[in-house]
């Protein structure tokens, strides 16, 4: 394929705005399908659109049970809910692929009757033998058109006895098909270079190729936001498009997500799934912001953003060609942002759900509500909360720094605080104390705190030491200490 410079862009039709994700349920809802979501999502709402949920199940062996009602958690959770899908109904349904055989079928069986698809009684073993000698020959390797040499009669024949074949493509040769991609512009494939697709499988369930062009036309999609991988694609459809009669819609194919090393993002490298970032402890507003600036820039630049400015100001036609790099440190920055901007109550009623459904320690609300004023500032992802707090609800086993030298020093504060009333138990007067003490006792401030800081929690880092001996109140602080 070519790729001649990059014409004028689509802009935003003025047509009732309809757009779709077309997620297949092999497995966990991956953060891909989140990332193109979004788009269509926000391209929907900005006008008035909708945004619809179409379960591309026509692979039925890899199909696994339970991943559509995950997709529904994970587009639930990140807040972008659509208008029409599997479970939601809607005027186009069915919205599963497998519930929509026959439209397919009636439509390769149209494509074989104006000339432009035949049958293929042709088994996997000689499929497989073509290919080996093509490879062997260095060719591309493509099915050889056996089939398309067939008469009518034989083929009538075959069928009345009941051998079950696919409908291929016929694509045309010595063609140039331009394609246009919105997002890089026109591209130009030749048309020897195209294998004569499948469309229906010997099975009857059509292959992604015939049911994506029929669906979306069926489904009045307006705008079609898919991952760059399907740009090879582009000529089957367009003919497809063409042959049927009916207007292709502008198509825009996002580029693949990139690990900061540029490798493609996948399972091995990194966090492709949506479960991975709910059990880390990302915020669904964090993650949505840092998906949003992956394909997108804010017209002035700004890094944070809500999801009502980002559908107010998102149009497709600004989406870049560029791999975009998913930089998991970002992300935990955008977090740590998210998490100082909600109100304390809000924070510890989300961090009282995480704990609930992620960490195995028990933090009752009271002591959430407590310690929120504490971490708040500091937590990047709600996992860390366990690993600042855990000491409030279990004494420390392990201790960072060797306290067996500063024995004496652990008695003398033991013996400092014991004095005080239980009323006066208060972070400011509990830290004025212990620093006249310190200064009388010539001991730097510093050595005296972390050992005071070690010996209550185990830690070198923690939050703030004088309010931490609040929380954990005098008897469970001295009988630390002593
Ligand atoms: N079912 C395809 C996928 O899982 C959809 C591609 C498209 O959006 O057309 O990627």
């Amino acid at each position: 394929m070519t790729m001649p410079k990059k014409s004028r862009p689509h802009s935003s039709s003025t047509a009732v705005v309809r757009t779709r994700i077309a997620p297949s349920p092999t497995g966990m809802p991956h953060i891909g399908t989140l990332y193109q979501a979004l788009f269509d999502y926000a391209f929907a709402k900005r006008h008035k659109g909708s945004f619809l949920i179409r379960i591309e199940d026509t692979d039925q062996e890899r199909s696994v049970q339970g991943a559509e009602e995950a997709l529904y958690d994970a587009f639930d959770w990140l807040g972008i809910p659509e208008d029409e899908s599997p479970r939601k109904g809607g005027s186009v349904g069915p919205y599963r692929q497998s519930e929509r055989l026959d439209l397919y079928k009636q439509h390769a069986l149209e494509l074989v009757k104006k000339g432009h698809a035949y049958y293929c009684f042709c088994s996997k073993e000689r499929l497989e033998e073509v290919r080996k000698q093509q490879s062997a020959s260095k060719q591309v390797p493509m099915y050889d058109r056996h089939c398309l040499a067939l008469v009518s009669e034989e083929i009538q024949t075959r069928l009345d006895a009941g051998e079950k074949p696919v409908i291929r493509m016929k694509i045309p040769q010595g063609e140039k098909i331009v394609c246009r991609d919105e997002v890089r512009g026109d591209i130009v494939f030749d048309s020897n270079l195209i294998d004569d697709q499948v469309l229906l499988k010997s099975d009857g369930f059509p292959t992604y190729h015939l049911a994506v062009v029929v669906d979306d036309h069926f489904m009045k999609i307006s705008h079609i936001v898919r991952g760059e991988e399907w740009i090879s694609s582009l000529p089957k459809h367009k003919l497809l498009y063409d042959w049927f009669g009916w207007d292709m819609p502008p198509m825009y194919h996002t580029p693949l997500l990139r690990n900061p090393d540029k490798s493609k993002m996948s399972k091995r490298h990194g966090h492709t799934s949506v479960v991975w970032y709910q059990e880390h402890g990302i915020l669904p507003e964090a993650l949505r912001n840092f998906l949003a600036l992956l394909g997108w820039s804010h017209p002035k630049d700004a890094e944070i953003f809500s999801l009502d400015e980002f559908i107010s100001s998102f149009d497709l036609k600004d989406l870049k060609a560029v791999g975009p790099i998913f930089d998991p440190a970002k992300l935990e920055w955008m977090n740590g942002e998210y998490i100082r901007m909600l109100p304390v109550e809000e924070l510890a009623k989300r961090l009282q759900e995480y704990n609930e459904k992620f960490l195995k320690s028990v933090y009752s609300i009271e002591l959430i509500h407590k310690t929120v004023p504490l971490v708040q500032t500091r937590l990047k992802t709600f996992q860390e909360y366990d690993g600042y707090c855990h000491f409030f609800i279990e004494a420390p086993r392990s201790f960072e720094k060797d306290l067996t030298a500063e024995r004496d020093v652990i008695k003398s504060i033991a013996g400092v605080l014991e004095k005080f009333h239980e009323q006066e138990w208060q972070a400011e007067a509990l830290g004025t104390r212990l620093q006249t003490y310190a200064e009388k006792q010539n001991i730097p401030f510093k050595s005296f705190f972390m050992t005071l800081r070690v010996a209550l929690t185990g830690k070198k880092i923690t939050p703030p030491l004088n309010e931490s001996m609040e929380i954990l109140g005098k008897e469970e602080t001295l009988k630390r200490l002593k």
